[in-house]
C-alpha cells in the first residue's frame, strides 16, 4: 500500500503503518499487515467520540503496525498485538475527558484487548485471550 490509500473512511496508511517510515529503525520494512478489524474498530471509536462530542471528533493514532524492529525500538511487549497489525494507541482526542475516552474505547474493544495510558488507550483486536484489560497508570 502507498502511504496515502484509505484503509478506512477516516484512516490512510502512512497515519497506521509501521513507524519506520517516518524514523528509519530498520531496513526494508515496507509497514507491515493491518488487521482490517482494527480500522473497523477505530471507526466505531471515531463514531463514538463524535457523538459524545456533538461534533466530528479526529482522533489521532501513535502507533499502529510495527515490525519487529520497531516494535523492539519503541520498548513494545515481545508477543505485542501491533507486530500482528491489529493493535492501535489513540491518543485522547482535544474536548473529551480522558475517562470518557477509556470508557468508549474499552466499550468499542469488546472482546479484545483494551489498556489504558495518561495519553489515550491502546486498543486491539486479539481475542485469545478475551477481554484483557490493564491500566498502565
Ligand atoms: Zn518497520
Ligand atoms: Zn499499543
Amino acid at each position: 500500500m502507498t502511504r496515502g490509500t484509505p484503509v478506512s473512511a477516516h484512516l490512510v496508511w502512512e497515519e497506521i503503518c509501521c513507524g519506520c517510515h517516518r524514523r528509519g529503525c530498520a531496513d526494508g520494512c515496507t509497514g507491515g499487515v493491518l488487521d482490517p478489524a482494527v480500522a473497523d474498530l477505530f471507526e466505531r471509536i471515531r463514531a463514538s467520540c463524535s457523538s459524545y462530542l456533538g461534533r466530528d471528533c479526529p482522533i489521532r493514532v501513535s502507533s499502529g503496525v510495527r515490525c519487529p524492529a520497531h516494535n523492539r525500538h519503541v520498548g513494545g511487549a515481545a508477543e505485542s498485538a501491533h507486530l500482528e497489525g491489529k493493535a492501535l494507541d489513540l491518543l485522547c482526542p482535544e474536548g473529551l475527558s480522558l475517562e470518557i475516552f477509556w470508557a468508549v474505547c474499552g466499550q468499542e474493544a469488546g472482546d479484545g484487548g483494551f489498556g489504558k495510558y495518561h495519553w489515550g488507550a491502546h486498543v486491539d483486536t486479539r481475542t485469545d485471550p478475551p477481554c484483557r484489560r490493564w491500566s498502565a497508570l
